[in-house]
């Protein structure tokens, strides 16, 4: 799973040196980042971190977007040195010139609230009160022969059929 990372890694960098028409030096590539940040460029050290339980529940928007953004970073510093800011407008420029994404300051979903997958079960109840949303586990359950009871109408709850992301 991490080759992926690297793969994005590498064309950034092949992006990078297509547009400027020179070389970079390829930085060094961990994946012992964690917490709530998806990932992190050290200038100095030429380094990239990232965060692999984000990238398993992020895996297109990371390669895509965080790669490049990190990428951005090694590379504004290799054109720019240590004077510019870290998003500022030659980072800026790098995202939208080379990588043509939007030059998000935040490390995106570092800060999102984690999506879950809601299984859809209802009961006998008028409207929404007949509605329960459950999780992936509690549906597990289910098909191993748990029941759930509506505490109104006591009626089994029963799967719609219908999941949606919340
Ligand atoms: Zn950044
Ligand atoms: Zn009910």
């Amino acid at each position: 799973m991490p080759e992926q990372i690297h793969d994005r890694v590498e064309a950034c960098y092949l992006q990078a040196e297509a547009f400027f028409k020179r070389p970079f030096p390829r930085p060094e590539v961990s994946f012992k980042l964690r917490g709530q940040k998806a990932g992190v460029a050290h200038l100095t050290e030429n380094k990239l971190r990232f965060n692999l339980q984000l990238y398993r529940e992020n895996q297109q928007d990371f390669l895509k977007q965080t790669v490049a953004h990190e990428v951005a970073h090694l590379i504004a510093h290799q054109l720019f040195g240590l004077s510019i800011q870290a998003h500022g407008e030659e980072w800026q420029l790098i995202m939208r010139g080379v990588y043509e994404l939007p030059p998000h300051r935040c490390h995106n979903y570092a800060v999102q609230r984690r999506q879950v997958q809601r299984y859809i079960y209802r009961c006998t109840c008028p409207d929404t009160k007949g509605e329960f949303p459950f999780s992936a586990q509690r549906h597990a359950l289910v098909a191993k022969g748990r029941r759930y009871f509506c505490r109104r109408c006591k009626v089994t709850l029963s799967f719609t059929g219908e999941q949606r992301v919340e």
